[in-house]
């Protein structure tokens, strides 16, 4: 088929029962088990999720909460209204505009609380993958908890088993930045 990349992402804000999200732990095993084969097979095979330390992603995420929203990207509508994301443009409700196209932004104090820090989530304050976490999607939290700040149990269940799976991961099945930068084999 040609597709070697894969992004996966739960629909974290779905009505997960008991038994699917002990499934998400099982479902990482296998994906880590695939990713592991077609690697040994040195097949061109990426899935952004394993490309990274775990080291390297408490770097990055060291402090950084929320995803941007309202502050390093924005999403504008048809009829001008600029939100702080598409999915919060999605929801068509206007306490959630911070500005027009044709007036400029509004004074909002949204796009400050979509990057609030680990006090402003209770659950995340206390939680050991706060490191390597950045407090879920808040319009996903949102829709899902009724709270910027509350993740849906999916989410944290995802995080804890992509973790887990991260650390049974060799450093020898991390790839190096300069084949990262190759072009794609498939592509040529
Ligand atoms: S896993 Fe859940 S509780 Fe823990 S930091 Fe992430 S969003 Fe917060």
């Amino acid at each position: 088929m040609g597709i070697n990349q894969f992004i996966i992402g739960l629909v974290h804000e779905a009505d997960w029962d008991k038994e699917a999200l002990s499934e998400i732990e099982r479902q990482y095993d296998l994906l880590l088990d695939f990713y592991l084969w077609a690697k040994d097979k040195n097949l061109p095979l990426r899935m952004t999720m394993f490309e990274k330390s775990l080291d390297e992603v408490k770097r990055e995420r060291k402090h950084v909460w929320g995803c941007g929203a309202g502050s390093g990207r924005i999403a504008v509508t048809g009829e001008g209204k600029i939100y702080p994301c598409s999915r919060f443009a999605g929801s068509n409700d206007d306490r959630y505009v911070i500005g027009h196209i044709e007036e400029g932004f509004y004074k909002s104090k949204l796009p400050e609380a979509l990057k609030a820090s680990a006090w402003a989530r209770p659950k995340c304050v206390k939680c050991p993958l706060s490191d390597i976490c950045s407090g879920g999607c808040p319009a996903v939290n949102l829709e899902a908890t009724g709270s910027l700040y509350e993740p849906p149990k999916a989410y944290c269940a995802e995080v804890r088993a992509w973790a887990k799976a991260m650390s049974k991961l060799p450093e020898t099945a991390l790839p190096k930045t300069e084949e990262q930068e190759k072009p794609c084999p498939v592509e040529g």
